[in-house]
């Protein structure tokens, strides 16, 4: 299990054109020779033919934030894996915790986009991840069991299949983590993507050794190593330090260093 570790800099709704340029040439000259490290950038649509230009060829990959339901059709507003695809994406964040809580996006509509993301080639990244409350009422396993559990237990055979072939990613986020001063403590984050491992095997022991099950919420360069020298943290999911090349590039170098299944 000792494969590269994996961090994505999820760039939300930030920035305009020329940021998004200065963003990705800044960063190709931190990180662009970090060669033990998988990295990818989830950029806004708009973006994703920019990223294509100045990525095409380096060690960092690019995705969408989000894709469709649907594979075609009359869905005004939406944006199909098919299309994303084109746009030479690896990557697709899938059942984002902000957009399951900011638009009517639910389970059921995440685990379709995920089967859209597989059809279309891509590496789906599912986000899952429990509340605040839920937490708080000692229910955090039980609910990000639930939802691992929810999205197999929806892919037919076929999909499976794709799944493990197209080396779906999950990230735990827990959504009081997101966006905040809060970070999961390394232990517990731990036992989680320990759970949800286990969850997997059940379906394929040996996709469950390989899978990347990273880490998203509040990553930052100080707590990026405590997070990423834990066995079952493959990576991470990073939201604000992603738009700060200095940032991300630290937490990248630190990723860089260690290799999935490795404690320090
Ligand atoms: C995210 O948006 O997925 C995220 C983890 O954000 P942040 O790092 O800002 O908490």
């Amino acid at each position: 299990m000792h494969s590269k570790k994996l961090i994505v800099g999820n760039l939300k709704m930030h920035g305009r054109l020329k940021w998004n340029e200065d963003m990705l040439t800044a960063l190709l000259t931190k990180i662009g020779k970090i060669n033990n490290l998988d990295i990818a950038l989830c950029l806004p649509f708009p973006y994703l033919w920019r990223a294509q230009s100045i990525l095409s060829g380096t060690n960092i990959a690019w995705g969408s934030q989000n894709v469709s339901q649907y594979e075609d059709g009359a869905f005004t507003g939406s944006i199909s894996s098919y299309m994303v695809a084109e746009f030479g994406c690896r990557y697709a964040t899938i059942g984002h915790s902000k957009r399951r809580a900011l638009t009517s996006e639910n389970f059921q509509s995440a685990a379709n986009r995920f089967t859209q993301a597989l059809k279309a080639n891509l590496t789906p990244i599912f986000c899952v991840g429990e509340k605040e409350g839920e937490r708080e009422k000692g229910n955090a396993k039980a609910v990000v069991e639930s939802q691992v559990r929810a999205l197999l237990g929806s892919l037919d055979p076929q999909m499976l299949e794709l799944m493990f072939k197209n080396k779906a990613v999950f990230a735990y986020e827990p959504a009081w983590a997101i966006g905040t001063e809060n970070f999961a403590k390394p232990k517990a984050a731990n036992e989680m993507h320990e759970m949800i491992r286990k969850i997997i095997a059940e379906k394929n022991s040996e996709y469950a050794k390989q899978v990347k099950i990273i880490y998203g919420g509040s990553m930052t360069p100080d707590n990026a190593e405590a997070l990423l020298t834990m066995d079952n943290i493959d990576g991470g999911l990073v939201g604000r330090c992603s738009i700060d090349p200095s940032a991300f590039s630290q937490i990248c170098e630190t990723a860089n260093q260690l290799k999935c299944g490795e404690t320090s």
